[in-house]
């Protein structure tokens, strides 16, 4: 039987790990910079986190997600998407008591049923930031800076910043007949999919790809045009604080995001280098879903960024780093005396705290010396019988090939004084 990874996962071997451990490390860099803590959270939740929180007619709910039941019968869903199931830690752990804005942010692996394609996979990883408890334009302005100020760190400057304000609760049910009687008049235009949107998720029809459907809502009415006061000059204040902070944006008034739980600011990051997969990221405030998940009113705002599409990105530029790293030293030995004393030595090495390898397999020198060269090991120990009964190896440095008898009473400290980070 052959077996293989299921369809839209990825195994992440060992030489591709150390590009992964950079991104995260700007990530946690990054986010505790300004001021954000990590939440660790289940893959898994009850079905009705994500059903309530991210909303039953959303894309995620109707057909992408990997909902099980478990052994005594409870609907369990590997989590599609991070913010719904913060909302239900802070609830439960009534975090709404505590200093606010709760500001977090989380990395992991994410689950979705789509169709797999460059970009876009079943399993894929995000890291998300969420503050709750604070309505205030600044942190809008923040959200939006941060993702912008970890990519710069990571290496990519090829993006586009879109935003745009949907509303709330106020405004948004007048916005959506004004659109829905504008989107009626030109049924015939609609792909099927949007006709079903139409009735249930009307603003979703914006964002639909096909050709025949952007036609069709070219001239259609734009939500940030049909604001409350409070909305409008949230809004206002939002831009405002953007362009203070010199961060260029596009206006898009087809930007209306696929879940149902956003209000007022939008946005998106756009990568200008992943084809048709290309939302890097986005987010956007959510003040009305701790509430409607049971807890007191709470205004909050978060995104989510995919970690595949970052790593896609800064490897089309070529500009992925790696945190991977190479042994510093590497024990090579020849003779049974030589091999056992090898191990002892290796084992006070990594005691000391440096990145120690050895031969396990009895090679020829010349054989231990290619993997030494191999590994990458900035100092290869020789240690030969002979060496051994006069009490020292030979320690030779890979990048000169310069080599020194060293005591092998002092060779742990005299490696770590000369090796490198
Ligand atoms: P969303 O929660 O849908 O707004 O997604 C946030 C970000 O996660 C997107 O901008 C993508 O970068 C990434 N993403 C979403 N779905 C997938 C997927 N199926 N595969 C890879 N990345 C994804």
């Amino acid at each position: 039987m052959e077996l293989f990874a299921p369809r839209g996962t990825n195994d992440i071997l060992p030489d591709a790990v150390g590009g992964w451990q950079y991104l995260e490390r700007i990530v946690r860099e990054t986010c505790e910079r300004y001021g954000y803590r990590e939440i660790r959270l289940p893959l898994f939740e009850h079905t009705e986190v994500f059903a309530r929180g991210v909303g039953e007619t959303t894309d995620i709910v109707e057909k992408e997600m990997y909902t099980f039941q478990d052994r005594s019968g409870r609907s369990l869903t590997l989590r599609p998407e991070g913010t719904a199931q913060v909302v239900r830690a802070f609830i439960e752990h009534k975090l709404y008591g505590k200093a606010l804005p709760f500001k977090v942010y989380y990395i992991g692996p994410m689950f979705r049923y789509e169709r797999p394609q460059k970009g876009r996979y079943r399993q894929f990883h995000q890291f998300g930031v969420e503050a709750l408890g604070s309505a205030s334009p600044l942190l809008d302005v923040e959200m939006i800076a941060l993702p912008i100020s970890l990519y710069r760190a990571a290496g990519l400057h090829e993006f586009e910043v879109h935003i745009n304000s949907i509303g709330c609760h106020v405004c948004r049910p007048a916005y959506r007949e004004k659109l829905t009687a504008y989107l009626s008049e030109r049924r015939e235009a609609l792909c099927p999919t949007c006709l079903e949107r139409l009735e249930r998720n009307p603003l979703r029809v914006l964002d639909c790809k096909n050709p025949g459907c952007r036609e069709a809502t070219e001239g259609a009415p734009k939500s940030h045009e049909h604001l409350c006061t409070e909305c409008h000059d949230h809004f206002s204040t939002v831009r405002a604080g953007l362009d203070a902070v010199g961060i260029r944006y596009v206006l898009n008034p087809r930007l209306v995001r696929g879940l149902d739980y956003y209000s007022r600011t939008v946005f998106e990051l756009i990568g200008l280098d992943l084809g048709a997969q290309d939302a890097l990221g986005g987010g956007g405030r959510y003040d009305g879903l701790v509430e409607q998940c049971g807890g007191p009113p709470t205004p909050a705002v978060g995104f989510a960024v995919g970690m595949e599409r970052l790593l896609l990105s800064l490897e089309a530029r070529d500009a992925l780093r790696s945190d991977g790293r190479a042994p510093q030293v590497y024990v090579a030995a020849l003779g049974d005396a030589a091999r056992s004393r090898a191990l002892e030595i290796a084992l006070a090495m990594r005691q000391a705290g440096l990145r120690t390898e050895l031969d396990y397999e009895d090679r020829s020198l010349k054989a231990q010396m290619r993997t030494a060269q191999r590994s990458g090991a900035q100092y290869v120990v020789i240690l030969g019988d002979d060496e051994l009964a006069a009490g020292r190896a030979a320690v030779r440095k890979m990048a000169t090939g310069e080599q020194s008898e060293v005591p092998l009473t002092g060779i742990v400290q005299w490696l770590e004084g000369r090796v490198n980070g």
